[in-house]
């Protein structure tokens, strides 16, 4: 079994959660397993050094962000910074707000957190309308990081969440 499909296996589909008519993807089993835990990463990895990214950070989006990024900062030997929901950082911090379906969110960074220039790679479980990750992107432009793109585990290619995010890129373990 190849590491791609080894993932595969520890996602299950919920239907009608958290309301009717979403499909809900769950990442939940790849954690419980260390070896799809390790494939994830060690696909994330072989993305960075194929592609020959240069990463002095990543950034990881709360919350499940935070699973799979410190892995592949380690991995990396670079360090991990956290993309929070409002309020939940101590002192100077910097916030983008953006549109949910119903209503708004706000996340927000420690404002010491990135240095300007620095080369950022930005990490979730899953890409759906592309708000989420727009709106760090929007909190790195910010604090003038040079963005290198965005991981996800899950795309969720229908809500052309990819296109919203260009000209940044994408790269997704898994496509449904
Ligand atoms: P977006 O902003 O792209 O519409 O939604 C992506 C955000 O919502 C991500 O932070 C992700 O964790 C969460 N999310 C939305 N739908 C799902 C889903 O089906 N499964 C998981 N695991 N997370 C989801």
């Amino acid at each position: 079994e190849g590491k791609l499909q080894l993932v595969q296996r520890h996602v299950r589909a919920f239907p009608d959660f958290p309301k009717k008519g979403i499909l809900f993807r769950d990442i939940c089993p790849i954690l419980k397993s260390p070896a799809a835990l390790t494939a994830v990463t060690d696909l994330f990895e072989e993305h960075v050094r194929s592609h020959q990214l240069q990463v002095d950070l990543i950034v990881g989006l709360d919350a499940r962000g935070f699973l799979f990024g410190p892995l592949l900062a380690q991995r990396l030997g670079v360090g991990f910074v956290l993309v929070r929901k409002k309020g939940k950082l101590p002192g100077a911090t910097v916030s983008v707000a953006y549109d949910l379906e119903y209503g708004s969110a706000e996340v927000e960074i420690q404002e010491d957190a990135v240095a300007p220039g620095q080369k950022v790679l930005i990490i979730d479980d899953l890409l759906a309308t592309g708000g989420t990750l727009l709106a760090a992107c929007e909190l790195m432009k910010r604090q003038q990081a040079d963005i290198q793109g965005c991981m996800v585990v899950i795309e969720l290619r229908d809500l052309k969440g990819a296109d919203r995010l260009k000209p940044h890129n994408i790269f997704s373990l898994l496509q449904y």
